[in-house]
């Protein structure tokens, strides 16, 4: 599987999973079988444009585990998008649904293409069409997809309506992160910034530290970091950086997230906002803070800038922000990393309750939800710190090989077929 450009986010996930079969003593034929998808499907989606002429994308759905129940990830729109890159992310979504023990292996969904460029009848047409031809290997025993970059609820209706119509009638559990309307769980569209709220006061009750008072710098004001900047500065933090695509942004005393959120809603981005310094990205990401929260793309902390951050710890609200000799360079400076599959798994445990909710046709209060929401992340933090306290690695090869080991016990008792 070549790329056709040079990211390395395969390369890290396979390290990352090298590093915990090395760990735990893995059996030769489990590291194997993990270190592969079980499925990957690639697919042409022509799509007809507003002129009239047609686009055809390529998109791509890797199933990478099933051993502990059907596949469960996101769909990705984005011009970077690569066959590599939704590998990885389908691996680590494996990871990240054992870490948090919901019954499901990890896949995950890409198209090469750029929405910021396009019409809703444009994104609706490509949709309707990548979702046409994912019939066949998506469904509620299979592999159910969800919202991630540049894809939201909108798209989840349009993929749910179209699943139904292929198949003759209504499919809800197909899909997660879905309108409320036709299914959807309340506190979904907040789950994965709640989650990252969560595991960073875990984070930071390690170190002795209340989030009251805490220091964040968030890079990315999308889905997920836009609600965790929203929940933890309810819960008394000062956030006193936030970047997105356009820039970032700075004060000492803490942003209004609540205006910010606004000037972000009227402008599209948080360049101009007035209370606040413009800053560079690469400057927000080397700010003084207790917790800085990635929560935008992969690669965000290389070899070259993890010597320039100066947070006392991060919580990783991306999949993938932070390459393995970054993350050496983290261990070596003491800096708390919370990996991704433990700190965003918020969204697919919400997704998880979505679904359970879709099968069994009963809804829950959105304090149920957030409460078991929290019960599974308190859960989750404590085991990866355990794990890392026991076997004295870092929490992302805590988490890993928590992960690993849930996923190979599942292989070992089923067998490997034949
Ligand atoms: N795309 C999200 C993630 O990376 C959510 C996946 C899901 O809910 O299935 O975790």
């Amino acid at each position: 599987m070549n790329t056709v450009e040079p990211t390395n986010v395969l390369e890290n996930a396979l390290q990352q999973l090298n590093d915990a079969a090395a760990l735990l003593d893995l059996e030769p034929a489990i590291h194997a079988k993990l270190s592969k998808p079980k499925r990957a499907l690639i697919v042409s989606v022509p799509t007809r444009m507003d002129d009239g002429h047609f686009e055809v994308f390529w998109g791509y759905r890797v199933q990478h585990n099933m051993d502990r129940g059907p596949c469960k990830g996101g769909i990705r729109y984005h011009p970077s998008v690569t066959l590599d890159e939704v590998t990885a992310l389908a691996m680590w979504m494996t990871w990240k649904c054992a870490v948090v023990n919901i019954p499901y292996g990890g896949a995950k969904g890409g198209v090469i293409c750029d929405p910021a460029q396009m019409s809703e009848g444009e994104i609706e047409r490509m949709t309707r069409r990548f979702v046409a031809e994912l019939v066949e290997i998506i469904g509620p025993d299979q592999d159910i997809p969800a919202p991630d970059v540049n894809t939201n609820e909108r798209t989840m209706g349009w993929l749910m309506d179209t699943y139904s119509m292929q198949v003759g009638h209504s499919v809800p559990a197909v899909v997660t992160g879905k309108p409320i309307a036709i299914g959807g769980s309340l506190g979904r569209s907040q789950a994965t910034g709640r989650g990252v709220a969560l595991v960073a006061r875990e984070a930071l009750a390690t170190h002795g530290m209340a989030v009251e008072g805490a220091r964040m710098v968030v890079q990315g004001f999308g889905k997920v970091g836009g609600a965790f900047a929203e929940l933890i500065e309810g819960l008394g933090a000062a956030v006193i950086g936030v970047s997105d695509v356009s820039g970032g942004i700075y004060n000492a005393a803490g942003l209004d997230i609540g205006e910010l959120t606004r000037h972000v809603i009227e402008t599209g981005y948080v360049e101009g906002f007035p209370a606040g310094e413009p800053i560079t990205n690469e400057e927000l990401l080397a700010l003084e803070c207790d917790v800085l929260v990635p929560a935008a793309l992969e690669n965000v902390f290389t070899a070259d800038n993890a010597g320039a951050v100066r947070a006392r710890m991060i919580v990783e609200g991306a999949n993938g922000p932070t390459t393995p000799e970054a993350d050496r360079i983290f261990a070596d400076r003491g800096i708390f990393v919370a990996p991704d599959i433990l700190a965003n798994a918020g969204g697919v445990t919400v997704s998880y309750f979505e679904w359970c909710q879709g099968l069994q046709a009963y809804f829950w209060t959105e304090d149920e939800v957030n409460e078991r929401l929290e019960e599974i992340m308190v859960r989750a933090f404590g085991e990866v710190y355990a794990e890392s306290q026991s076997r004295g690695v870092d929490m992302r090869a805590a988490a890993t090989a928590v992960a690993v080991g849930r996923v190979a016990e599942a292989v070992r008792v089923r067998g490997i077929y034949p």
